[in-house]
């Protein structure tokens, strides 16, 4: 632990700072375990950063290329678009609306797969995974369009098939 007053690192049992003379409380257990809990987050969070650096150094010296990362995105962020645009009902209504929402949704869901299957190879040699965040947020994008799609198709069969 440290001294409240100067940070110099002290043991638990001594009462003053050998440093500064401060009075050191005893830690109740609660903030023990935050500050162990806090130790262990910043430790994870360091071994993440430098795994990435590695990963980084080893994807540019091996120049590696992940060709469908970015369609995710593009295919995810368009069904997205299209959910979130204030067609109106009477648009929103309609087959072809929501057919192209799931289209856009599954096409990128399917670059998703691709990206990831290559990935996956990539990790078998070199233990790297190329733009994982990009196509994670892709990931994210598709599923939210094809999630929607699913809620539209929910009030638009009702519409044309009356119960
Ligand atoms: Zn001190």
């Amino acid at each position: 632990m440290k001294c409240p007053k100067c940070h110099n690192e002290v043991t638990e049992d001594q009462q003053y700072c050998p440093s500064c003379g401060a009075k050191i409380k005893a830690q109740s257990r609660f903030s023990k375990k935050l500050e162990a809990e806090n130790k262990q987050r910043d430790h994870k969070k360091k071994m993440e950063l430098k795994e990435e650096e590695r990963q980084k150094k080893i994807i540019a010296e091996k120049g590696l290329k992940n060709k469908y990362s970015l369609y995710p995105i593009i295919f995810g962020g368009l069904g997205t678009a299209v959910v979130l645009w204030p067609a109106g009902y009477a648009i929103q209504i309609q087959w072809w609306y929501v057919t192209i929402i799931f289209i856009l949704g599954a096409i990128g869901y399917y670059f998703a797969i691709k990206a990831n299957k290559l990935n996956e190879k990539y990790f078998q040699h070199h233990r790297v995974r190329v733009d994982a965040k990009r196509i994670k947020i892709g990931v994210y994008l598709c599923a939210f369009t094809l999630l929607a799609g699913a809620m539209m198709l929910m009030v638009v069969v009702p519409y044309y098939f009356p119960m």
